[in-house]
């Protein structure tokens, strides 16, 4: 009996160290092997796609994910993701933070962890000029978008009539708009604005004044993280702080730029 009990207390503290092994520290390791692996978009102007001319990826994503790859020493890898597989990568040990247009909400937060906001947009659509004027005027219609998004799902509640096409990713989407596959596409009006600044048609296009949704978003980590979760808040508290993260945010959406936003954002704790 006494070697039974001795087997079970054994057996249980085996299971508590295994699991405390386990828990991510993504800080530590991250220092130790000197790069940080980021996932972010590559097709999505100006958070993350190809540089024309240095075939790098480039974008808002990715200056908020070099800073602070920065701050840890460590080099910056980026892998790129879709809406779809940025939170199985993450979970799966491939990558060690999303940094890749991402709504934070409580449903993705009950499997990840996630940073202060780092900037804020709300869904809206791309159609022909002058189709629509409110959600009544696609009741019925196909409208595009990208698996995986809360896009998707916010355009399904919203107009409950339309049937959902869903892309890899948002210029799939814009693609099947413009051959008339869709009478419109939905995303964060960020990106839609992204889309349709490199489109060569754009004059027959427009994001009409109709949000459906508030999409902030946050870099995401695995959710026993706290350690590196911690250490991302800090960093980016301190960007807004220096100035950094208002440079970052003008480079890309400051007047002057392709994809100026009258919306301007700032890093706050909580939030
Ligand atoms: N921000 C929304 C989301 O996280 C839409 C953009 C995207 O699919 O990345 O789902």
């Amino acid at each position: 009996m006494k070697r039974l009990a001795t087997f079970v207390i054994g057996l249980a503290l085996v299971g508590f160290m295994g699991k405390a092994a386990l828990a991510a520290d993504t800080l530590a390791e991250v220092k130790k092997k000197g790069v940080l692996v980021v996932g972010v978009k590559d097709s999505l102007q100006p958070f993350g796609y190809v540089d024309e001319k240095s075939r790098e990826i480039v974008g808002y994503d990715v200056d908020i994910a070099r800073a602070i790859a920065k701050k840890l020493g460590a080099k910056l890898e980026l892998k790129p993701v879709t809406s779809a597989s940025r939170m199985p990568q993450l979970m799966e040990g491939n990558i060690d933070i999303i940094a890749a247009t991402m709504t934070k909400n409580p449903e993705r937060a009950k499997q990840i962890g996630f940073s202060h906001t780092y900037f804020a947009t709300g869904q809206k659509f791309i159609a022909r000029k002058g189709a629509v004027r409110s959600v009544n005027d696609l009741a019925g219609k196909k409208i595009g978008t990208a698996k995986g998004s809360t896009s998707e799902q916010n355009v399904k509640k919203a107009i409950p009539t339309s049937t959902v096409l869903s892309f890899d990713d948002y210029p799939q989407a814009f693609l099947a708009l413009q051959q008339g596959k869709v009478a419109a596409v939905t995303t964060d009006e960020a990106i839609l604005a992204g889309i349709l600044a490199k489109a060569p048609n754009r004059a027959q296009f427009e994001i009409p004044n109709v949000q459906i949704s508030e999409e902030p978003y946050g870099l995401g980590m695995r959710k026993d993280d706290a350690r590196f979760i911690a250490f991302v808040d800090k960093t980016l508290l301190e960007m807004e702080k220096s100035g950094e993260a208002k440079k970052i945010f003008d480079k890309w959406f400051g007047p002057g730029t392709a994809f100026h936003m009258t919306r301007t954002f700032k890093i706050t704790a909580g939030k």
